[in-house]
């Protein structure tokens, strides 16, 4: 069960995505436009963020690149252009999914259980072969944020701050852990440095990008092949592959 925010000015096709997603045991919030929005995942801090496209103020597109600046909640988009949807999943904007208008309510359901899967919050409907094909180890009785992200031969034991290679535990400083397992519980997603170090080292952090970078060089000679799953993305930061 998660709270969910759905940001779409037409109040119709709105509440029709409330009352399926309620149905479905998750809170709802709803924003009508784009500051709205902004200032309800402040207030509220959903786990999980529907946003059209087409807003009045500040469009679906200004919305979400503002939520990546501070956020790590799934964003799943909704446009009327199917043509678009490079730019949507791409770094200009940074949504996780999208579905193009028309859509039916299944497939909705479908892209938000994927997505809070994915975060590890989907509690509700466990399905364990679904969870083991979206890399998490399902274990009962286990809450799901403790639960082990297993990427190919990784696996990060989130419980105990230690993540093992093909079973070999790897050695590595508190740091290097934090950023292999941010980065790993969110594949396919690119990070900014910036992002990364306010994360990982906090506002207050003194330090140079370079930071982020010599540790990604560390972490990469210790994951040895597996390395490559760090991939940089140029002019931005990185992003794991898996
Ligand atoms: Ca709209």
């Amino acid at each position: 069960m998660a709270t969910i925010l759905v940001v779409e000015d037409e109040a119709d096709l709105s509440n029709l995505i409330r009352s399926h997603l309620e149905a479905d045991g998750h809170t709802i919030r709803q924003a009508f436009d784009g500051p709205g929005a902004l200032a309800l995942v402040a207030e509220q801090a959903p786990q999980l963020v529907i946003l059209d496209w087409m807003l009045p103020g500040l469009d679906g597109l200004a919305v979400c690149r503002r939520l990546r600046q501070e956020h790590l909640m799934p964003v799943l988009m909704l446009t009327a252009r199917s043509e678009e949807i490079d730019r949507v999943l791409g770094l200009e904007v940074g949504a996780d999914d999208y579905v193009v208008k028309p859509f039916g309510m299944r497939e909705l359901l479908a892209r938000v259980r994927a997505l809070l899967r994915r975060v590890e919050l989907d509690t509700l409907a466990p399905d364990k072969g679904a969870a083991a094909e979206e890399g998490m180890a399902a274990q009962d009785g286990v809450p799901p944020a403790e639960r082990p992200i297993v990427r190919g031969p990784l696996r990060i034991n989130v419980a105990d701050h230690a993540a093992s290679l093909n079973g070999e535990s790897l050695d590595l400083t508190p740091k290097e852990y934090d950023l292999l397992a941010l980065l790993a519980a969110h594949p396919g997603r690119a990070f900014s440095r910036d992002f990364l170090l306010q994360q990982l080292w906090g506002y207050d952090y003194d330090g140079f990008d370079r930071t982020v970078d010599t540790h990604i060089v560390r972490l990469r000679k210790k994951l040895g092949p597996q390395g490559d799953a760090i991939a940089t993305v140029w002019g931005v930061g990185y992003r794991f592959n898996g």
